[in-house]
């Protein structure tokens, strides 16, 4: 694989993705044999997807109460029967029991397929943008991981540790195979005739990305817990883990794009909510599950988003 510290290279062309079926394996043929081999690659990760979303509920249900996510066997939370195999695949029990028990006919939260249907599209998304390769299983985890955090913060204002620990060390790790934008930093270190590439600039640029993320929250939270009184305060630390996470998986420019996406949809949708209903006034908003949506959007089209803003801008040389 080439190490292309630049993102551009891939940004070009609009259906650079999984899409361009010149990208599929050598010797399948037709152009329209590839198709159908793409349909089934979608229906393959499609189905992996709502696997892995079945987990992932159990990991949004269970870590913010500190549980284990692998014992006790999923159960009723009403009547406490042991969920059987069969009527534990994703989506399809819930459709085949009609959203009940079928022990005490209690009602299924409609959460947990929409959330593996959440999963399958976020693979399917990853696969349309990086093809099948390292890059997908690389933002594929980075996926379910903010899915787990999107839903944690939103129903329990809760980013467990576990995760986010999980994820920096993950991140970290790829950032030796699968390459980080190492901007500002190369562009910095370039001045004192410092030049870095291969995984050396990668990682820097991962760990860059986590300093300027979980840095920036950092601090944004002291100045507003000072500046408050030291009342109440206004940023978790979970936000500062998040924020660390995102930023070894994205490096410091796609990282600064996450804060700003993050923060002006989580503000543009307070702000309509609180117009709208008074029940809002005085609500706490999950900041985390704005940030969660935007480092999704942001490790899958942001490139083309930045390359986009420079070119208007005239940045761009
Ligand atoms: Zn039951």
């Amino acid at each position: 694989m080439a190490w292309a510290s630049s993102p551009s290279a891939r940004a070009g062309c609009p259906f650079h993705g999984a899409l361009d079926t010149r990208r599929l394996p050598k010797g399948i043929g037709s152009r329209g044999k590839a198709f159908h081999h793409l349909v089934i690659f979608y229906i393959v990760i499609a189905l992996f997807g709502l696997v892995f979303g079945s987990f992932l509920n159990v990991c949004i249900a269970r870590l913010p109460r500190g549980e284990s996510i692998v014992l006790p066997r999923s159960h009723c939370p009403r009547c406490n029967h042991a969920i059987r195999w069969h009527d534990n695949i994703p989506l399809l029990s819930y459709l085949i029991l009609g959203a009940k028990c079928r022990d005490c006919r209690a009602p299924i939260s409609p959460v947990y397929p929409f959330i593996e249907s959440l999963t399958a599209v976020t693979l399917c998304l990853t696969f349309y943008v990086y093809g099948l390769g390292p890059e997908f299983v690389k933002f594929a985890m980075f996926g379910m991981l903010l899915i787990v955090l999107i839903f944690t913060d939103f129903f329990d204002r809760r980013i467990p540790h576990p995760v986010t620990i999980f994820g920096i060390g993950l991140g970290l790790i790829l950032s030796f195979f699968i390459p980080v934008d190492d901007q500002p930093l190369a562009w910095i270190l370039r001045h004192w005739d410092i030049y870095l590439d291969g995984p050396a600039a990668s990682v820097t640029g991962a760990v860059a990305g986590a300093l300027v993320g979980g840095g920036l929250f950092y601090a944004v939270g002291e100045v507003f817990y000072h500046a408050g009184g030291k009342q109440k305060e206004y940023l978790g630390f979970g936000d500062v883990m998040l924020m660390l996470m995102v930023g070894t998986f994205l490096g410091v420019p796609l990282t600064l794009v996450t804060i700003l996406l993050g923060s002006l949809g989580g503000s543009i949708v307070a702000v309509a909510m609180t117009l709208l209903s008074k029940r809002f006034r005085g609500y706490a908003w999950p900041y985390g599950t704005f940030l969660g949506i935007a480092a999704i959007y942001a490790g899958l089209n942001g490139d083309r988003l930045l390359n986009w803003y420079l070119q208007i801008s005239g940045m761009a040389r």
